[in-house]
C-alpha cells in the first residue's frame, strides 16, 4: 500500500513544527526531526520523510481502532459539520441523541451518557458527581475515590491523583485529598506466597484498606477493566466478583474506566461486560470516535441519575458541570459510524481472533528470548514484560526497553512501552493495533519485535544460553 498524496520535501514543515510545537511528554531534542505524520491508510502511517510504518499502538496510545483514512467517518463527520457544528450541550443535538440510544443499547445496565471531549474529563465527571452524591446524600461523607496502583485515569490534577502511576505524578503535587491507593492486580508481581489464592489477596487486602479509612468516608472505587498503560494487567480469575462484592457490601459505587478498553479494544464491546459487573459509572474515550474527533462518554445507570433529580426545590441539586466541547457533534457524529463500522467489519471479532494469534506468537518467543518475562493480554490489547533475570524477576533497563521500541521503530513498526509511569518498572512492551489487524500485519509486528529483541539483548550471555539449548 502506498499513499495517495506524494510526499513532497516536507523540511519546512519539520523546521516550523521542530521550532513552534512542543510535543506532549516529550523531552525535546533540537537536533533531531521531530516525528511528524503526513498521512494514514488502514495500519498504517507515513511520516514527514515518506517513510513507512505498521502502526501497532493504534496512533501512539490505542485509540485508532478502526484505522487510519476511513472516509465514511469523514464524510458523516464533514456533512454534521456543515449542518450543525455544535451548540452547548445543555442542548442536544441529533448525533447526539442518536449516539446515546445508540450507546446504551449497547450497555442495557446503564441509562444516561453525559458527554465530554477526553477521557480524563469524562473521568473527573463521575468524581464530581460522587462528591456531589456524598454532599446531598451523605452530609459530606462518602467522598473519598478508591483508585489502583499501576492504573491511570488521566492528565488533569484530578485524575492524576486518582492515578497509580507515581512517576506521572511527581512534581505535579500537591495532589487533592480524598484519593486513596488499592494494591495492584498483576499475578506475575504478587507478593504473596505462590500458592496463596491471589485474587482473595487481593480482595482482601482491598477490603483492609476499607476498613482503615471506614467505609462511611469512601463513596467510589475506580477501575481500569484491564490496565493498559500501567503494562496491560488482566486482573486475576476471581477478581471481579469479589470486587462486585465488596462494593455491594460497604455501599461504594463502582467506576469502571473503559477509556481504553471499550468499544472493542478486548474484543468485547466493553470489558466489564465480560464480568458480569453491574457499575454505577462507565467512562470511555479514545477507540469512541477512533481518533475522528475528540469525544469521551460519562455512562450512568438510572439510579445515579435520578440522585441529580430528586429535590426540584434545592437550587443546586442537578449536575452544575459544563464542558464547552462535550457539545461538539463531530463526536457523536464519527463514533455512531465508527460503531457501525465495528459491527459491519466483525471487528471484536477479529480482535479477538488476530489478539489470540499475536499472544501465541509472543509466547512463543519466549523460547528464544529470555529476556521475556511474561506475556499477558487479551484480545489485540497485550504486553510483553521484559526482564533482565527470569528467576528474581529484575525488571529490564527502562532504556534497554526503549532501544527495542527505537529498533521496532527503525524497522518500520510503531510500538509502545511503558515509559516514566512506575518507578523501575518501565519494562513492558505494549500492543494495541488498530482492530482490523489482519495476520499477516500480526506476523510482521511478530518478526519485527523478534529482530529488535535480538539486536538489543542478543549478545547478553543468558540469552546466548537459550538459544544455543533451544537450537536457535
Ligand atoms: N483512562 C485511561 C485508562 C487512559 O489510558 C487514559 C489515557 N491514556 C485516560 C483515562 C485519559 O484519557 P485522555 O488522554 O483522553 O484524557
Amino acid at each position: 500500500m502506498t499513499p495517495t498524496t506524494p510526499i513532497n520535501d516536507n523540511r519546512e514543515l519539520i523546521d516550523m513544527d521542530r521550532r513552534h510545537v512542543w510535543h506532549h511528554i516529550t523531552r525535546h531534542d533540537p537536533s533531531a526531526d521531530p516525528f511528524l505524520l503526513i498521512e494514514g491508510k488502514g495500519m498504517r502511517v507515513w511520516d514527514a520523510a515518506g517513510r513507512e510504518y505498521l502502526d501497532a499502538v493504534a496512533g501512539g496510545v490505542w485509540t485508532v481502532n478502526i484505522g487510519y483514512g476511513r472516509e465514511s467517518v469523514s464524510a458523516a463527520v464533514a456533512a454534521q459539520l456543515s449542518r450543525m457544528n455544535f451548540f452547548a450541550a445543555a442542548a442536544g443535538t441529533e448525533p447526539a441523541a442518536r449516539f446515546a440510544a445508540a450507546l446504551l443499547a449497547k450497555m442495557p445496565a446503564m441509562s444516561r451518557v453525559y458527554f465530554s471531549p477526553s477521557g480524563s474529563e469524562a473521568n473527573e465527571k463521575a468524581y464530581k458527581m460522587v462528591r456531589q452524591i456524598a454532599h446531598t446524600r451523605h452530609a459530606g461523607g462518602k467522598y473519598k475515590i478508591l483508585y489502583r496502583v499501576r492504573d491511570y485515569h488521566g492528565t488533569t490534577i484530578a485524575a492524576l491523583a486518582s492515578g497509580g502511576q507515581d512517576q506521572r505524578n511527581e512534581r505535579y503535587g500537591p495532589m487533592p485529598d480524598g484519593f486513596v491507593q488499592l494494591p495492584h492486580c498483576l499475578e506475575y508481581r504478587s507478593p504473596y506466597p505462590p500458592d496463596a489464592d491471589y485474587a482473595k489477596c487481593c480482595a482482601d487486602a482491598i477490603e483492609e484498606i476499607i476498613l482503615r479509612e471506614g467505609a462511611e468516608t469512601i463513596g467510589a472505587m475506580v477501575l481500569e477493566p484491564i490496565t493498559a498503560g500501567g503494562g496491560v494487567i488482566v486482573p486475576p480469575d476471581g477478581y471481579w466478583p469479589r470486587v462486585k462484592e465488596l462494593c455491594v457490601k460497604h455501599n461504594i459505587l463502582l467506576h469502571i474506566d473503559e477509556v481504553v478498553c471499550g468499544f472493542g479494544r478486548s474484543g468485547e464491546w466493553f470489558e466489564h461486560q465480560a464480568h458480569d459487573l453491574r457499575p454505577d459509572f462507565v467512562t470511555m474515550a479514545k477507540g469512541l470516535a477512533s481518533g475522528y474527533a475528540a469525544f469521551a462518554c460519562t455512562a450512568v445507570t438510572e439510579d445515579i441519575f435520578n440522585l441529580f433529580h430528586a429535590d426540584p426545590s434545592d437550587p443546586l441539586g442537578f449536575f452544575r458541570d459544563i464542558s464547552t466541547y462535550g457539545g461538539c457533534a463531530a463526536g457523536p457524529a464519527a463514533a455512531l459510524e465508527v460503531m457501525r463500522i465495528i459491527e459491519e467489519e466483525n471487528l471484536l471479532e477479529n480482535s479477538r481472533r488476530v489478539g489470540a494469534y499475536l499472544l501465541n506468537g509472543f509466547r512463543k518467543m519466549q523460547n528464544r528470548h529470555q529476556v521475556i518475562g511474561h506475556v499477558r493480554g487479551k484480545a489485540l490489547f497485550i504486553g510483553v514484560e521484559l526482564v533482565a533475570d527470569r528467576e528474581s524477576k529484575t525488571p529490564a533497563d527502562e532504556t534497554r526497553v526503549q532501544a527495542v521500541v527505537a529498533g521496532c521503530k527503525k524497522r518500520g513498526v510503531l510500538i509502545g512501552a511503558t515509559n516514566r509511569s512506575i518507578a523501575g518498572f518501565n519494562n513492558t512492551l505494549l500492543f494495541a493495533p488498530p482492530l482490523i489487524c489482519t495476520q499477516k500485519d500480526a506476523d510482521q509486528i511478530l518478526e519485527t519485535v523478534d529482530a529488535a529483541l535480538a539486536e538489543e539483548f542478543g549478545s547478553d550471555k543468558k540469552v546466548q544460553a537459550v538459544a544455543a539449548s533451544a537450537g536457535v
